[in-house]
């Protein structure tokens, strides 16, 4: 039996769920993920969890997808294995975040980079500690377009979003609240109690009231064409899987490649 990967905890109305696999800088591995998915899937089957903030044990929010385990597992896979993959665990998953229907909070501290920069902008607010920093740098390590969902342009801004993959450059928590990504920036050791303090506020609300309201602040983004968007980028993220680019970089090994890259700067 594996050790749990996602720990979950309720505090009052609040659902805690937590990354928890630390000494790998939360990297979301096949088991995280799966477990990711059905503890959103619970929480929203849950009437008494009103909120949900979603945390990373540790130092770091999360370093990404495990490259590790992609090389070992999936270097070699076919264009419909990859794609059956990243569909479900990064793709759909992810739109299970975003599509959630209470309201969430990414809890971040420390790295948030790529897969990991991906999940916490499904959330609806961020609350950044002041040690975080954002980066998406895998256009620049791997050569793929981006990660698989390609949030990016939605909260950041286009010219941002621009420079934030094209030079796999680390953003800041105080840049990133700047720019209107992350809602509020506070110190490292008071990160747990700002972010649950936002929560509990949020929890007062009727919690009809609150979903129908997201539903409808979301769909403000699908009229303009956010789901389109993200699912034409997906097909276009798997074709960047299979370029000579790409199978240059993977024959040298993926792990090694973003290793450098998140010790970097
Ligand atoms: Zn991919």
């Amino acid at each position: 039996m594996n050790q749990p990967l996602i720990l979950t905890i309720n505090i009052g109305a609040i659902r805690r769920i937590s990354l928890n696999r630390p000494q790998a800088r939360n990297a979301q591995n096949q088991q995280l993920l799966d477990e990711l998915s059905a503890a959103f899937e619970a929480a929203k089957n849950d009437d008494s969890v009103r909120v949900v903030i979603l945390a990373g044990e540790g130092d770091h929010f999360s370093a990404g997808h495990d490259l590790k385990e992609a090389q070992e597992k999936r270097a070699n896979f076919t264009v419909e294995q990859r794609w059956a993959y990243e569909e479900l665990r990064y793709f759909d998953y992810s739109m299970q975040i975003w599509d959630f229907p209470k309201p969430t909070i990414a809890q971040v501290q420390g790295a948030c980079v790529a897969g990991g920069f991906m999940i916490a902008n499904m959330c609806d607010l961020i609350v950044a500690a002041d040690d975080a920093f954002f980066s998406d740098p895998v256009s620049q390590t791997l050569a793929t377009a981006s990660v698989e969902v390609l949030i990016h342009p939605w909260v950041m801004g286009l010219r941002k979003a621009k420079e934030f993959l094209y030079t796999g450059m680390r953003m800041t928590a105080a840049d990133a609240k700047e720019i209107g990504m992350v809602n509020r920036v506070v110190a490292r050791q008071d990160l747990e109690t700002a972010t649950m303090e936002l929560a509990e506020r949020i929890a007062q609300a009727a919690p009809f009231g609150l979903k129908v309201t997201k539903k409808s602040l979301n769909r403000s983004m699908d009229v303009q064409g956010l789901r389109e968007a993200l699912s034409a980028h997906f097909d276009t993220h798997q074709l960047s899987h299979m370029t000579e680019e790409f199978k240059s970089i993977r024959d040298k090994g993926l792990s090694n490649t973003i290793k450098s890259s998140v010790n970097k700067g």
